[in-house]
């Protein structure tokens, strides 16, 4: 699980998170997601491809529980950028967007009839307390993925919470560097 960034709820980043999937969507914020993810991969897909044990294969997005028609707004904005082909996956409707656990029957999928190894990399635009992309890993998992690996936009961190007090202190400086990931570190 790879986050390029903390998103305080305070902070532009956690602006853009929320207004690239606004009705109407911000297209600045579309574009500025795009490139800040792009950039990342470019720099950083050896380091994926290094944790799933190969390059990615397939691409998929934590389906969004409010239900909206049409693809994940992250699918839309990215397209086949990535080169890679998209799964789709299916939310069990008992789970609402209150569900802040992991579940195992959350999501389902099913993988493409292949005879080689299938790693699919998660996208989800910001990790609260993981739930959703978890649940949805397992269901990778248990349809038969190889590997899977979660890269996730932001990082969300409530500045009112107590616990989040040193860690805003820390990134305060040096400012955010795309040239380092968590993964090396
Ligand atoms: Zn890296």
């Amino acid at each position: 699980m790879v986050p390029i960034s903390y998103s305080p709820r305070n902070g532009q980043h956690h602006h853009h998170l929320r207004a690239y999937k606004s009705v109407p969507a911000s297209a600045q914020a579309r574009w500025n997601l795009l490139a800040l993810l792009l950039l990342f991969l470019r720099e950083h897909l050896d380091c994926m491809a290094g944790g799933l044990g190969g390059a990615p294969t397939h691409v998929v997005a934590v389906p969004s529980t409010r239900g909206k028609a049409g693809p994940h707004p992250l699918q839309d904005m990215v397209r086949d950028r990535l080169r890679l082909p998209w799964l789709t996956a299916v939310p069990n409707p008992r789970y609402g967007p209150d569900v802040r656990q992991f579940k195992r029957d959350w999501f389902t999928l099913r993988l493409p009839n292949s005879t080689g190894a299938v790693r699919p990399l998660v996208l989800d635009d910001t990790w609260t307390t993981g739930s959703r992309a978890q649940s949805l890993a397992h269901a990778l998992k248990t349809a038969g993925a190889t590997s899977v690996g979660v890269l996730v936009l932001g990082r969300h961190v409530n500045p009112d919470h107590a616990a989040s007090k040193p860690l805003l202190k820390r990134i305060e400086e040096p400012m955010f560097d795309l040239t380092a990931c968590a993964v090396e570190r």
